[in-house]
């Protein structure tokens, strides 16, 4: 039995989680669409038409909605991960540039920032990416750069607004933390990170029964302010000591019906907060100008 357990934990910790999972990022998505105005929608709609892997999301959504769309090209950065035209540049020369891609790194530090108990940036790019991105779509005129730029944008305002993103120093995010989690029959032993990433869903999620979970979670929590990415940034910082369980089980801490509500509760609210973020932020960067994107 303790062997079974360990290879259980091997393989649970063996996969190092990323952020939230798909459904988290495509509701963050179909909550930032649901904001956009009609002229926005457009230009966003032509930028994601010319990004080199349109052809995929076309795909995966089974949908040529520009909504459906939007929301796939949100989980684009986490696709890459696993895709070999891509390379990690920690540890790996780099593939060859590929036409449409401002190059071919899978910027792994974007994802998170860690801050060390004061508040002090560690490691991680997850905020200043943010900035960038935000200030490079607003300002730029290459259609390339905006198609490139744009899921980014739209995968890390959900990543920001998820605490453990803005991480613990010292133990990545939670993925270094062994967890028991008897809600879960399937994964019942996982790193912490990777039990709050598939809080939102199953990572399946799409099409109306996505949008279902978005009206639901829209009429359940209210629009936040807007606040800065500094803002968004401290919020999950605020939160992250709630998202360590308290309790101990046998072997190891143990996910608890409270704790188990409770963070359902904070990722369903982070979910709508982001969305909601994420939307005006596109509609101030595109809102003003008509042609923005077109040649
Ligand atoms: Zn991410």
């Amino acid at each position: 039995m303790y062997r079974f357990l360990t290879t259980l934990l091997f393989f649970a910790l063996a996969l190092p989680a990323h952020a939230w999972n798909a459904a988290g990022h495509r509701l963050v998505a179909v909550i930032a669409w649901q904001q956009l105005s009609p002229p926005v929608r457009e230009a966003i709609n032509i930028a994601l038409a010319r990004h080199p892997d349109h052809g995929r999301w076309l795909a995966s959504a089974r949908s040529s909605d520009a909504g459906d769309l939007f929301a796939e090209a949100a989980t684009w950065p986490d696709d890459i991960r696993n895709d070999p035209r891509f390379y990690d540049e920690d540890h790996e020369p780099p593939t060859p540039a590929l036409p449409g891609f401002a190059d071919t790194a899978r910027h792994k530090r974007w994802h998170y920032v860690d801050l060390d108990v004061t508040g002090k940036v560690q490691s991680g790019e997850l905020d200043q990416q943010i900035e960038r991105l935000a200030k490079l779509l607003k300002t730029s005129r290459n259609t390339e750069q905006i198609s490139y730029a744009l899921p980014w944008l739209l995968h890390l305002v959900g990543d920001i607004h998820q605490p453990l993103h803005v991480g613990r120093h010292g133990d990545e995010g939670g993925n270094q933390v062994e967890i028991e989690n008897p809600f879960n029959k399937r994964l019942p032993f996982s790193s912490l990170h990777l039990y709050w990433d598939d809080l939102p869903g199953p990572p399946w999620l799409r099409g109306r029964r996505l949008d279902d979970v978005a009206s639901h979670l829209l009429a359940r929590y209210p629009a936040p302010e807007q606040g800065s990415v500094s803002l968004w940034r401290k919020e999950s910082h605020d939160l992250l000591p709630a998202t360590y369980p308290g309790k101990q089980g046998s072997l190891l801490p143990i996910i608890s019906e409270d704790f188990h509500r409770a963070s359902r509760d904070m990722a369903n609210r982070r979910l709508v907060e982001a969305g909601y973020r994420l939307g005006r932020l596109l509609n101030g960067i595109f809102g003003n100008t008509m042609s923005h994107g077109t040649p």
